[in-house]
């Protein structure tokens, strides 16, 4: 399967959830088990044997890809998720959106100082999640090794903030 194959069966929505965004929905082409295999054996390859302790998930799209990740490089999996929603002792952070802030949280006592994770979510656009994400493990002491997506979206050019922390891996790009 080529990466022709797996852009293929990403669905474009034009207009969703508002005008003018071209919404990149991955439910088609994680619900072909070949290139969802394919989509996970791209990450797995990268990530193999570069000593990776968690895989840190953002709610909720990366959730589907980092669990198979953790389970395929023997590590474990961390959720990041919006605010309210994990129970004990967290640690949030801001962040800004077109309109209004969101926030999100990391539970304080999941990694710890030396521990080398990759963050994962399914699409790179301007990047403000993922940094959020990485202020998060970067308060814990943990280090970041990498970046992953299955989307980029090129022309925000977004990947030059977050290759200051760490290397940014995308499958496909837009
Ligand atoms: P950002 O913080 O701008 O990088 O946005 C990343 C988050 O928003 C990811 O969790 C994506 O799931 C979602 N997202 C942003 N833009 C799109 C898009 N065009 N299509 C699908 N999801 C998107």
């Amino acid at each position: 399967m080529t990466i022709e194959n797996i852009k293929n069966a990403i669905r474009n929505i034009p207009d969703y959830p508002k005008k003018g965004i071209q919404f990149k929905d991955i439910t088609t082409a994680i619900k072909q088990p070949e290139t969802f295999k394919e989509i996970i054996d791209l990450f797995v390859k990268h990530y193999q044997g570069k000593q990776i302790d968690y895989v840190v998930g953002i709610e909720s799209r990366g959730f589907i890809f980092a669990s198979v990740l953790a389970y395929h490089l023997n590590c474990g999996f961390v959720p990041i998720r919006k605010s309210g929603k994990l129970p004990a002792d967290v640690i949030a952070q801001e962040y800004q959106l077109e309109y209004g802030t969101d926030k999100i949280e990391i539970h304080t006592d999941a990694l710890n100082k030396g521990d080398r994770v990759v963050i994962i979510d399914d699409l790179l656009a301007t990047g403000g999640t993922t940094l959020a994400a990485a202020e998060l493990v970067n308060k814990t002491g943990a280090t970041i090794s990498g970046f992953a997506f299955m989307i980029e979206l090129k022309d925000i050019n977004a990947r030059k903030k977050l290759e200051k922390y760490a290397p940014v891996l995308s499958l496909i790009e837009y």
